[in-house]
């Protein structure tokens, strides 16, 4: 039996833990998010269409993003978590 290393972040499969460390330094972690006020809000809407997130990995590169409104998921993150790991 090979051993495998995966990277936590995104899933990839590598020969050596040395490697699946490289890779998961590489992806970033969230340190801000924001919405910015105004036409975001759709009226009587409780989510925005958009949320701006700042995030920075283990060698302190940072990188923002602007994500967009796609669906409603469940409340319980666990649940969406079991759901995508489906
Ligand atoms: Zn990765």
């Amino acid at each position: 039996m090979k051993t495998k290393y995966i990277c936590e972040k995104c899933g990839a499969e590598y020969d050596t833990a040395e490697s699946a460390n490289k890779c998961e330094a590489v992806h970033g972690e969230i340190i801000e998010a924001h919405v910015m006020p105004g036409a975001v809000y759709e009226q009587s809407r409780i989510t925005p269409n958009a949320v701006c997130v700042k995030f920075r990995n283990k060698d302190g590169f940072e990188a923002a993003a602007e994500y967009k409104f796609v669906k409603y998921k469940d409340k319980d993150f666990e649940a969406v978590k079991r759901e995508s790991e489906e």
